[in-house]
C-alpha cells in the first residue's frame, strides 16, 4: 500500500489530476472534475445523532434517535451514497484505490466544524481474516487521511475485532445487532482520551459503530462520535 501511495504522489506531480468518477480532467487540484463536484450529494439536513437525512428542515434529531438513541453522541456522515460517491467509494473499498480514499477524506473535511473535533480518531477494526483476503483496511486508511488533514491523533489499535462477523450487507437490522454482539474489545492498556470519533467508510444501520461506541464508553470514554463518508 505504501508503494501505491508513493506512486500516486509521483503521478500527481507528473500528470494532471483526472476525475476518479468519470475520467474527465480534474479541477482545483483534485481528482474530481467540476461537473462531478457540483453533483456531490451533500447530506445537509441530517439527524445530529445518527446522520440519517431528515425531511423537515430545522429538526435536530430523527424520531428513532429520540425514542432509542444510539450510544454515539453525534454522527458526521456528510454525503449520501449516490453519484459520484457510489463510484468513488467502491474504488477505495474494494479495489484498494488510495487516491479515491484521499479524495473522499478531503471531501469529508470541507463541511467539518473545526471547533468540534475529537481528541482521537479510532477506526472500526477489520478482522485479521478479512484483512488477509482484502489485503487492505479501508477504515484505517480513511482514518489515517483524516488524522493527517485534521491533525487529530490516530489511535489505530484501540479496538480489536475478536471474531469475524458475517458481512452486514447480507443481514437485516436485528441480525446485524446480534451479529455484532461481543465482536469488539478494547486493547488492554489502551490509553483513551475523553472524546473519540470512530471512523468507518459508510454507515448503514449503524450497528457496527454502535457496538464499537459501547465498548469505548465501557472503557471510560465520555463521548463517542461516528464519522463516515456517507450514510447509506
Ligand atoms: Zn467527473
Ligand atoms: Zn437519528
Amino acid at each position: 500500500m505504501l508503494i501505491a501511495a508513493v506512486l500516486h504522489r509521483f503521478s500527481r506531480i507528473l500528470l494532471a489530476p483526472r476525475c476518479l468518477a468519470c475520467g474527465e480532467p480534474g479541477h482545483g487540484g483534485l481528482d474530481l472534475c467540476e461537473a462531478c463536484r457540483v453533483q456531490l450529494p451533500w447530506n445537509q439536513h441530517a439527524c445530529r445523532q445518527c446522520g440519517i437525512g431528515l425531511a423537515t428542515v430545522g429538526q435536530s434529531h430523527c424520531g428513532a434517535c429520540r425514542l432509542d438513541p444510539p450510544p454515539f453522541t453525534q454522527s458526521f456522515c456528510p454525503l449520501h451514497y449516490r453519484f459520484p460517491i457510489d463510484r468513488l467509494l467502491p474504488r477505495f473499498k474494494f479495489h484498494g484505490d488510495l487516491a479515491a480514499g484521499e479524495l473522499l477524506a478531503t471531501l469529508m473535511q470541507w463541511p467539518m466544524d473545526p471547533g468540534d473535533l475529537p481528541q482521537a480518531l479510532v477506526p472500526v477494526p477489520l478482522h485479521q481474516s478479512r484483512l488477509r483476503t482484502r489485503g487492505y483496511d479501508q477504515a484505517l486508511e480513511l482514518a489515517r487521511a483524516l488524522a493527517r488533514g485534521t491533525r487529530v491523533p490516530l489511535l489505530a489499535n484501540a479496538l480489536v475485532r475478536r471474531r469475524a462477523t458475517h458481512p452486514q450487507t447480507e443481514l437485516g437490522a436485528t441480525e446485524r445487532k446480534r451479529n455484532m454482539r461481543d465482536a469488539f474489545a478494547l486493547r488492554p492498556r489502551a490509553s483513551l482520551p475523553p472524546h473519540i470519533a470512530l471512523v468507518d467508510d459508510v454507515m448503514t444501520t449503524g450497528a457496527t459503530l454502535a457496538e464499537c461506541a459501547r465498548v469505548l464508553l465501557s472503557g471510560g470514554v465520555q463521548r463517542v462520535d461516528a464519522w463516515t463518508i456517507a450514510r447509506a
